[in-house]
Parts: C-alpha cells; sequence; structure tokens
C-alpha cells in the first residue's frame, strides 16, 4: 500500500523544483554537479578512445549480477546500517567496483556502477528509509571517479597483469580520490560542522572502505583464473557487514546521541569499575557533576536548537579539556559529568575550574527557531567536586557530594566552583548542618 507520505514523495521526484536538492548548500550543488559533469565528458571521451573487447562486457555483466546478488542478500543489514550511521555511510560496492576499474575499459567501469546504483537507489527508495536522489547519484559519481583513478593508475604503470603491486597501486588510486571526493563533498554539505572524522571518516570507517578494496583486489586476482572462487567472497562480506552493524549498535547504545559523550549508563558502569580499580590499587579519582547556569532561558529566548548547539559546544569543549582516560558523560538535560582518573581533589579543583572559566568564554554561532543567526555568549556554568575516598566509597556516595556541591555553587551564586571541603567550611561559617547549606 502506498501511503500518503509516499505519494508525496514521488510527485516531488517529478516535479523539479520540489526536489530536495535544492535545499543543499550552494557550494555542494555546485561542486556535485561539476563532478557529474566532468564524470559524463570522462565517460564520453572514454566511450570514443577506449576500446571494448567482448569478453569485458560479459565480465562487466557478471560483476554487476555478483553486486546484485549481494546487495540483495545483505539488503536488511544495509538498511540497518543507513539507518544507524552518524558518520559518512561506506558502502561495499568498492569490492565490485574495484575489479571493474582494474579489468574493464572505464566506460564500463561507468556502467558497472550505473547498474549497482541504480539497483541500490531503487531498493532504497523502495525501503524503510527515504535516501534522496541526489545522494545516490552524488555517492556513484564519487564511485566512478575513483574507478577512473584506479584504471588511470593501472595506465601508468603500463601493467595490466594482475600482480601485487599493480593491484596495490590501482587500489590506493581508488581509495584516495574515494576519500577526497567524498570528503570534500561532506565538507561543504556542512562547512560550520567540518571535522577531520566528519569529512575525512573515522578510523574505523577508513579501514572498512580499505578492507572493501581489498576484497576487491582478491576478486581481481581470482576472476581470470577461477571466476567462481568469487563465490568465496560472499560469507566474509556478509560476516563484515554484520560486524559493523553490531559495532554501531554498540556504539548507540553506549553514548549519548546529541553530544557524543557517553550516556548516563555507560558512564555509571565506567565509574563503577573506577571504583573497584581505586579500592584495589589504593588510588583515588575526582569527580565533577557540571550543571548550564539558567539553560532554560537559552530555549525559551531562541529556541531548543539554538540549546542543543550549546550543549553540543559544551560537550566538545568537556572532551577537548579531559584525557582520554577520563570518562565525560551527559547525565541528561544539560548535567554533564566527568570522571578524573587518579586525580586528587586539588587536581580536580583545578579541571573544574578551567572547565568553568572555558564555559564563561565559549562563542556559539547558531540560529533561532525563524533561522536568524545569532551569537551566544557568557553562558556560565556551576560546577560541584567531590573525590574518591574522601567524599564516598561507592560511586552513589561521591556523586551526591559533587551533586550536593553543584546546589550550594548555585545557591552561592553560580558561575563558581564548589568541593565538599568547601561545603564544609560554608556549613562551619555559617554554624549550620551541612545539609541546610546543601539543601
Ligand atoms: P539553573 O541555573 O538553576 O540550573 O537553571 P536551568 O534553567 O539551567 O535549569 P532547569 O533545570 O530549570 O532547566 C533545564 C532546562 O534544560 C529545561 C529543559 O527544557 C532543558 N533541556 C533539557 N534537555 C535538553 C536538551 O536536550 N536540549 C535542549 N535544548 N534543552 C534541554
Ligand atoms: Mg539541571
Ligand atoms: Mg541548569
Amino acid at each position: 500500500m502506498i501511503t500518503s507520505e509516499e505519494r508525496a514523495g514521488h510527485r516531488s521526484a517529478l516535479t523539479v523544483t520540489a526536489w530536495e536538492l535544492w535545499k543543499r548548500p550552494t557550494n555542494w550543488i555546485t561542486f556535485t554537479g561539476l563532478t557529474v559533469a566532468a564524470m559524463l565528458a570522462l565517460t564520453g571521451i572514454f566511450t570514443m578512445t577506449v576500446a571494448v573487447e567482448t569478453s569485458q562486457v560479459m565480465t562487466c555483466l557478471l560483476l554487476a549480477a555478483l553486486a546484485i546478488v549481494q546487495a540483495e542478500a545483505t539488503r536488511r543489514i544495509e538498511h540497518q546500517r543507513r539507518s544507524l550511521s552518524i558518520t559518512p555511510h561506506v558502502s561495499m560496492t568498492s569490492v565490485w567496483v574495484f575489479p571493474g576499474a582494474f579489468i574493464l575499459p572505464p566506460q564500463l567501469s561507468a556502467l558497472l556502477v550505473a547498474v549497482i546504483y541504480l539497483h541500490l537507489g531503487f531498493r532504497s527508495w523502495s525501503g524503510i528509509r527515504h535516501v534522496n536522489p541526489h545522494r545516490t547519484v552524488a555517492n556513484a559519481t564519487t564511485m566512478t571517479m575513483s574507478a577512473f583513478a584506479g584504471w588511470g593508475a593501472v595506465q601508468l604503470v603500463g601493467d595490466p597483469s594482475v600482480t601485487v603491486s599493480s593491484i596495490c597501486f590501482a587500489g590506493l588510486a581508488f581509495f584516495v580520490v574515494n576519500t577526497a571526493l567524498t570528503g570534500i563533498g561532506l565538507y561543504l554539505a556542512a562547512p560550520g560542522k567540518a571535522s577531520v572524522p566528519n569529512c575525512l571518516g573515522t578510523w574505523d570507517d577508513n579501514i572498512l572502505e580499505l578492507s572493501t578494496v581489498c576484497l576487491g583486489g582478491l576478486v581481481i586476482a581470482a576472476l581470470p583464473y577461477q571466476p567462481a572462487l568469487v563465490l568465496l567472497i560472499f560469507l566474509p562480506l556478509y560476516v563484515l557487514q554484520r560486524s559493523v552493524l553490531i559495532k554501531q549498535l554498540e556504539e548507540l547504545a553506549t553514548t549519548d546521541q546529541k553530544t557524543q559523550l557517553l550516556n548516563a549508563t555507560t558512564w555509571q558502569q565506567g565509574a563503577i569499575r573506577e571504583v573497584a580499580r581505586a579500592e584495589r590499587e589504593n588510588g583515588q579519582f575526582g569527580a565533577l557533576m557540571i550543571d548550564l547556569d539558567h539553560f532554560k532561558s537559552i530555549n525559551d529566548t531562541y529556541g531548543h536548537l539554538a540549546g542543543d548547539d550549546v550543549l553540543k559546544g559544551v560537550a566538545a569543549l568537556v572532551k577537548a579539556e579531559t584525557r582520554t582516560q577520563d570518562l565525560a558523560g551527559r547525565f541528561g538535560g544539560e548535567e554533564f559529568v566527568v570522571l578524573l582518573t587518579s586525580s586528587s581533589k586539588h587536581e580536580s579543583v583545578a579541571v573544574a575550574e578551567r572547565i568553568r572559566q572555558r564555559i564563561s568564554e565559549m562563542v556559539i554561532k547558531t540560529q533561532d527557531n525563524e533561522g536568524n543567526p545569532v551569537v551566544i555568549e557568557q553562558r556560565t556554568a556551576s560546577v560541584g567536586v567531590a573525590t574518591y575516598p574522601l567524599d564516598g566509597r561507592t560511586i552513589d556516595e561521591v556523586m551526591a557530594s559533587a551533586d550536593a556541591s553543584v546546589y550550594a555553587a548555585k545557591r552561592n551564586g553560580r558561575n563558581r566552583v564548589v568541593s565538599s571541603p568547601d561545603l564544609a567550611s560554608v556549613a562551619d561559617v555559617a554554624g549550620m548542618p551541612l545539609e541546610a547549606v546543601a539543601a
């Protein structure tokens, strides 16, 4: 049954002015348009200048058939991966396109990519998650240009025979052009959010892309001698895709999606492990609870999306100000927690003070609900500091102490760091019980 949403989608696909493409940044549209034009021009030139043999057409058809069978067999996994992925989505198509680049004349590689992506595109459009046609065209163009680079590398070496060095050189050219074009596209799509992992992919993304190129290399080695051996690629490829999905699910289960910090459950588990370690080794650690001051007013003034950008800014800052072995998490709302491994109270207070200072200097450029640019600055935070074993022997006790300090900081005027001895001295000076100061 076609839903009204799908009907609207089909209608907008037919009306050029209603295409989602026009909502993309102008620079991205220009870059993609130019790359498509270059790819089509090169395909035309190759068609006129490079000879094609019948056996090569047969190999092209065989590779296309293998790619389609493999895509069909792993369709559900791909759908799940695509809907979970927050970083550039690495597809498995290089396993078939790279051999095409090596073995086939370039115009046939272009045809191979067109067949594979038409199939993928139509299957994705009718699938669980709508994929915009312009994305499929952009990906297919990147793949074709990578294939041209692979082919060019083989011509450069002047050795089209299947040798380790020719496969590696062509694979490298294929990979570099693929990464570069994808990176430029991602940068132009959101220059404000550009970072190395955002544009060039994480280490894991690149290892995955390289491993698909490596499998493609094995396909090249098998095809001229024993084409049936290519079938042995299917199972490892299936397992590879599944393990990537599992890793993505794991990341999703442990990470706060808005800030990419640890979520509350994972932070708590890590903290419990740290208590056990500190107990075993007679060690210590610090815990910070950071609560942004008057955060609600940001939402009220500029809207939730602007508030989200502030949360992301604070998260990045907290990550930058702590070490890799520390645990930085989001407890919920506008509350962040940090566990500083092997740190004394003195050291923890110093880190808390640095974070408080950096938050007050933070400048966030974002948009309000109407899309007008706004600059959010001079925000502050109240930070509570507690340490193990001074303030508690379990993580709950330590965090209760840090929490009490946050409340004391709020009551004392916000934008300050309070640690438990300060709390005791406030109580001392005021001649009040500690609970009354923290309440
Ligand atoms: P105080 O200085 O006393 O901490 O005041 P506050 O406004 O920061 O604290 P309060 O607890 O009153 O409000 C927290 C606000 O955080 C309320 C809620 O709308 C907002 N909030 C919680 N989670 C999110 C989120 O994920 N995104 C955005 N934009 N706002 C959130
Ligand atoms: Mg709060
Ligand atoms: Mg707050």
